[in-house]
């Protein structure tokens, strides 16, 4: 039986040559995401940025650096989680993935979650809220722990976060987002006591 950390690097290679939509046409490389394959909390963002995009990693450039530090702020590392987005290659000037990119893409992050098998999953921004938590409003369910049950995942915690990049430089969505982040501790030990 391979452990979580083999199976993720397995479909890591499997997703470095995936060619399922049109974007790993335009894209300099594949951005599977990183972090703690045994991780508890796993976060989702959109898509990969210029940065994410020449580098390979996830939430590298200034939205990544934000994240790091509300991650500091609750006393972890980006090692102690796992980091992901919904599309695994960055779409052409940072547009929003189409439909039908999500669609293709969507198969990759299953698995990396059914591999993963985090106890809470935090959406960052609208567009990976709205893949898990169709429908929902962001400003009305951001910084609230959501359970729902996903075909192809089961029941699944979920919280659902501003998107870094958005509240960087806008003063009261920033707050707000540090706010929420700041009770991720609280909402995963409810979880644990519940579970
Ligand atoms: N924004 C995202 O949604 N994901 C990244 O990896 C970087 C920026």
């Amino acid at each position: 039986m391979l452990s979580k950390q083999e199976q993720l690097e397995k479909l890591n290679k499997k997703m470095s040559a995936c060619s399922d939509c049109v974007l790993r046409t335009q894209c300099s490389r594949v951005v599977p995401g990183e972090g703690n394959a045994e991780a508890e909390i796993m976060f989702i963002g959109e898509a990969p940025g210029k940065k994410e995009d020449e580098t390979g990693h996830p939430f590298v450039g200034a939205a990544g650096k934000f994240l790091n530090e509300m991650l500091a702020a609750i006393k972890l590392k980006r090692d102690d989680v796992y980091i992901a987005n919904v599309v695994k290659c960055r779409p052409p000037q940072n547009r929003d993935p189409l439909p039908e990119e999500v669609a293709a893409c969507w198969p990759w992050l299953l698995k990396q979650i059914k591999i993963i098998q985090p106890k809470l999953i935090v959406t960052l921004g609208r567009h990976s809220m709205e893949r898990f938590l169709t429908g929902q409003k962001i400003s009305q369910i951001h910084g609230t722990l959501v359970i729902k049950t996903i075909e192809g995942i089961g029941k699944q915690n979920f919280y659902t976060l501003y998107h870094p990049a958005a509240a960087l430089y806008n003063g009261s969505m920033r707050e707000v987002l540090i706010k929420d982040f700041q009770k991720i501790p609280k909402v995963l030990e409810k979880i644990k006591r519940e579970s």
